[in-house]
């Protein structure tokens, strides 16, 4: 028994661009596959420069406002979450595993 996975959330076992680059596919290591648009993840971004300190601070961004996005890096952050950087320009987005795992599938 290995203690180095002492978690029971599930975690990622790959991240693959698909679709044309156009829908993030991850595959969990119970099984479970999630698959964003990356449009939808866009839109998704939790961070304070998109969601505000407050909800009347937040930017409510659609997906549709993003129909041509793109991942230009994705970097793991320790074992809890993933940086992505955007075709945008928008780089503070940190997507936690828990939020990737707990969006609805949009493609
Ligand atoms: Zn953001």
């Amino acid at each position: 028994m290995s203690n180095e996975h002492s978690s029971i959330e599930p975690f990622p076992t790959s991240l693959e661009l698909t679709g044309n680059d156009t829908i993030l596919k991850i595959d969990w290591d119970d099984g479970y596959q999630s698959r964003h648009r990356l449009d939808a993840l866009r839109a998704a971004c939790a961070c304070a420069v998109c969601k505000g300190h407050h909800p009347s601070q937040s930017l409510n961004l659609r997906s549709e406002q993003f129909t041509d996005i793109r991942i230009t890096d994705l970097a793991p952050v320790g074992r809890y979450a993933y940086h992505i950087v955007w075709s945008d320009g928008h780089d503070t987005g940190i997507y936690t595993l828990k939020m990737l795992r707990e969006l609805e599938n949009s493609a």
